[in-house]
């Protein structure tokens, strides 16, 4: 092995893996055993990469490991996902009085006045499937204020002292009443439920903010996601979670992509924002879980409801042309085939008025669409921020989508067989909070559909997807996606080929050391 210590001066390499599968998916290259890493970059692959070995080259010998591309995680709320890592875990409640016990537990280590936060609690699983009411959750604490969230987060509710700190106006709707028309602190639809949780979360300070999306990142580089498309400014006042972001973003572990929730495009170019849309304040519809996703035909399971759409045509419209003419990237919150409707109208309309100048539009999570969806949103070339996720949470045999949506419908969830034939970019994400970081679960997900084994991918194509798409997605495939000498070194080194296992497997595979810009961010 002498050769490989070849003295190269200034030009070896930081850090050199040997003697491991390489895959790059980049398609003049897909696969060699080396790659060497400098000054941030991929300096070189293969034989090449062995010849910048020196002897201050940090040599990893990996037979039997994999190195890919980092993963691409472009929908999640990092401040949210902070804020949810640290509250108290409900998933387990079975009962009313599982979660009061759970909350109670907390209280007793919290220093009296101080907000308590719980996530998470499913209402199906819940005995008296619905939510606490304030009284109720009176018995875990009066002295502490609590919101707690459903596992969807588009439901929540407060204890008494909660519902006294948020003062939320009578007048917004969506509150649950009691039989004497007494508001019970319960917030069941998006209109009140994203006001209470602003006004509970106002109480965050900006250090604590900042240490919650530190949380998430560290947890990313933990998982081998190397960049995050993150979506904020809507879970604090004046978009205080937005600029958090803004004042860490520099010093976190991973390569952070700014997104601002927000219809004011300028207002997002001024503060640095790579885009604007997302969730929270920009979102065209609910989510199927709680009926609230805007459906063109009735739930199955609640013939009356079809949720609803939150604009008018005319007012998405405006936003989405608006953001075409500031050459602005911009995406928005659409499951329902009603609210995919309305969006993909908006980018034809948009791209009508403007035809030479290219449209930089995404639809975020596309949960629900038809197959004429599909071929407009192929046609647009868009970007689609999918999470397979969703599908593992609530998609399984007696999941609630199944029950929801009705057979048929199920089967339209992540068609991503259809949306690479039709030339749309799919992508990947955790949508943050809503499940923490597993990127080689949605990997898996993607090789096994769950609903419509048409849809599956080959596990080479459903790693494009979550790691190459989404360099594409922001923008970024010149300097990310792939491994090729010059992009960025941000890469993972995994315990096994992925190439080589099966399906069962994937979601097993543990991440071994990840590279963002060439620097170890995991393990630390
Ligand atoms: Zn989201």
């Amino acid at each position: 092995m002498t050769d490989l210590h070849a003295p190269t001066g200034r030009a070896e390499a930081d850090v050199a893996v040997v003697d491991s599968a390489v895959i790059t998916l980049d398609a003049n290259l897909p696969r060699t055993t080396a790659v060497a890493i400098r000054a941030g970059r991929i300096a070189a692959l293969g034989e090449a990469a062995t010849r910048l070995i020196g002897r201050d080259t940090e040599v990893i010998r990996g037979p039997g490991k994999a190195v890919l591309p980092g993963f691409v995680d472009t929908h999640s709320h990092m401040f949210f996902g902070g804020v949810v890592a640290e509250s108290v875990d409900l998933a387990a409640a079975s009962s009313i009085a599982d979660v009061v016990d759970a909350l109670r537990e907390r209280a007793r280590t919290s220093e009296a006045g101080t907000w308590i936060r719980g996530t998470g609690f499913s209402l199906e699983r819940l005995r008296e499937r619905r939510h606490p009411r304030s009284e109720e959750l009176d018995r875990a604490s009066r002295r502490h204020p609590i919101w707690i969230s459903s596992d969807s987060f588009h439901s929540s509710a407060t204890n008494s002292l909660g519902f006294e700190e948020i003062r939320i106006p009578e007048v917004i709707s969506g509150q649950e009443r009691d039989a004497a028309g007494q508001r019970t602190g319960v917030f069941l639809t998006d209109a009140c439920n994203l006001e209470a949780r602003r006004r509970a979360f106002a109480f965050i300070t900006d250090g604590e903010a900042q240490s919650m999306i530190r949380r998430v990142a560290d947890e990313a580089a933990a998982n081998g996601i190397t960049t995050i498309h993150a979506f904020e400014g809507s879970r604090l006042p004046h978009s205080r979670d937005f600029d958090a972001l803004m004042a860490v973003k520099d010093s976190l572990p991973v390569h952070v992509l700014p997104f601002l929730e927000t219809f004011d495009v300028s207002r997002a170019k001024e503060r640095g924002a790579v885009g604007v849309g997302g969730c929270g304040r920009c979102n065209l519809d609910g989510m199927p879980n709680v009926h609230t996703a805007a459906l063109t035909e009735p739930y199955a399971d609640v013939p009356e409801a079809r949720g609803e759409l939150h604009y008018e045509q005319r007012e998405i419209d405006q936003f989405i042309l608006d953001a075409h003419r500031q050459e602005m990237v911009v995406g928005m919150h659409a499951m329902g085939d009603a609210a995919i409707e309305q969006l993909l109208t908006s980018f034809e309309a948009a791209q009508a008025r403007i035809p030479h100048r290219p449209l930089r539009g995404r639809i975020e999570h596309f949960h629900i669409p038809t197959s004429d969806h599909i071929s407009r949103a192929g046609r647009l070339k868009l970007v689609l921020a999918l999470q397979p996720i969703m599908s593992h949470l609530w998609g399984e045999a007696r999941g609630v989508f199944r029950s929801r949506l009705g057979e048929d419908r199920v089967r339209r969830i992540d068609r991503l067989r259809d949306l690479l034939r039709a030339g749309a970019i799919a992508t990947t994400g955790a949508d943050q909070p809503l499940h923490p970081y597993a990127p080689f679960l949605w990997v898996q997900l993607m090789a096994r559909h769950p609903f419509d084994s048409s849809q599956s991918l080959s596990v080479e194509e459903a790693l494009k997807v979550a790691m190459t798409n989404g360099a594409i997605a922001g923008g970024e495939e010149g300097r990310r996606g792939t491994l090729e000498a010059g992009k960025a070194a941000d890469l993972i080194l995994i315990d096994r080929d992925p190439l080589a296992s099966s399906i069962e497997e994937l979601a097993s595979i543990r991440i071994v050391r990840t590279f963002v810009g060439g620097k170890t961010v995991y393990p630390r």
